[in-house]
């Protein structure tokens, strides 16, 4: 008789216990949003217009390749360096014609804090000229802006005045909810490349893609401590070499984490983007944290990023939304 042996028994049960928990550790259906500010270089005031094209060409031909869509954020007034405006604008060109598109992020990077609302409303509309130009030749409308340093008003009024006179203008929003601070990395990147220290270039890409990892899965258990589930979530990175040579490595990042790449306007669609949010402070942060601290839990165990990476871009006196050239006269 063909009867299994005794011995076989707790084998099969095993292997049915195991494909059961295999079941449940399943990876998670995931969908992020790309999104990359500080067109069309975040360092544009030190790359000459031609490293600006390399770099713009490879990490447009990774996104296209891997057929993740992104929405880019320009600063128009890096575009007016002396000799390279063509140049540049050219650069920006090319994210249309690889299928992108593009949003406004003022013309010099404007913090709304800072500014004030009149001088950073002047900054918006100054910063749509070429961009809406460009776009209306692919038959675009300009039609998503992004905060820069992520301020979005020290007071309500102000916030809410900054909403109001942006949808006057035929403007979405674009909030984020993942960010690494993946600018602090490409300053140290470039500078290691620049020196050709490769040893240190590599830590520096190494560190990047771990503190990445770190900060989604932060946010990942956020979003079900605060919104309940998991939304689409809005990815904020910056046009830089490090994203150039390494974006590749974190698009598997992500993939390994069970995501899938939607369109800004897709995510957009998740309802968490319509929760209350009446946010302000000296400091722009991601909208899991506004939602946070909406409902009084007051986001204190983030990752950190490493000191060494914090001392080295003090040293290289690096900042975010650096700009370049000088504006038209
Ligand atoms: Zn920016």
């Amino acid at each position: 008789m063909n009867v299994p042996r005794l011995w076989c028994i707790p084998l099969i049960f095993a292997a049915f216990i195991a494909i059961l928990s295999a079941q449940t550790v399943k990876t998670p259906d995931r969908q992020v949003a790309v999104t990359i500010d500080d067109l069309p270089a975040a360092m544009a005031d030190r790359l000459p217009a031609s490293e600006i094209t390399a770099m713009t060409r490879k990490l447009l031909d990774t996104l296209r390749d891997q057929g993740v869509p992104v929405v880019g954020f320009v600063n128009e007034k890096k575009l007016y360096k002396p000799g390279e405006v063509d140049e540049r604008i050219q650069a920006l060109q090319m994210w249309l014609d690889h299928g992108f598109e593009l949003g406004n992020h003022t013309f010099s990077h404007t913090s709304l804090n800072q500014a004030g609302l009149k001088a950073w409303e002047d900054d918006v509309i100054q910063g749509e000229t070429v961009t809406r130009m460009l776009m209306a030749q692919h038959k675009m409308k300009l039609r998503y802006f992004r905060h820069p340093f992520l301020d979005t008003g020290r007071d309500l009024l102000t916030r809410r005045e900054a909403e109001a006179f942006l949808v006057e203008r035929g403007y979405r929003i674009a909030p984020i909810t993942l960010d690494a601070w993946d600018w602090m990395f490409a300053g140290l990147y470039h500078d290691a490349k620049q020196r050709n220290d490769e040893t240190f270039e590599q830590q520096v890409v190494k560190e990047y893609l771990a503190y990445h990892e770190k900060v989604f899965a932060y946010y990942e258990q956020l979003s079900l401590k605060i919104v309940g589930y998991e939304p689409k979530q809005i990815l904020l990175l910056h046009a830089s070499d490090l994203e150039a040579d390494h974006i590749g490595e974190l698009l598997d990042l992500l993939r390994r984490r069970g995501y899938r790449f939607i369109t800004l306007e897709d995510a957009l669609s998740d309802p968490a983007y319509s929760l209350p949010d009446t946010y302000v402070g000296e400091e722009g942060t991601g909208w899991i944290d506004h939602w946070a601290i909406m409902q009084g839990k007051i986001p204190h165990d983030a990752p950190v990023i490493p000191q060494w990476v914090m001392d080295r871009t003090k040293e290289l006196h690096l900042s975010t939304g650096q700009v370049s050239a000088e504006p038209p006269q």
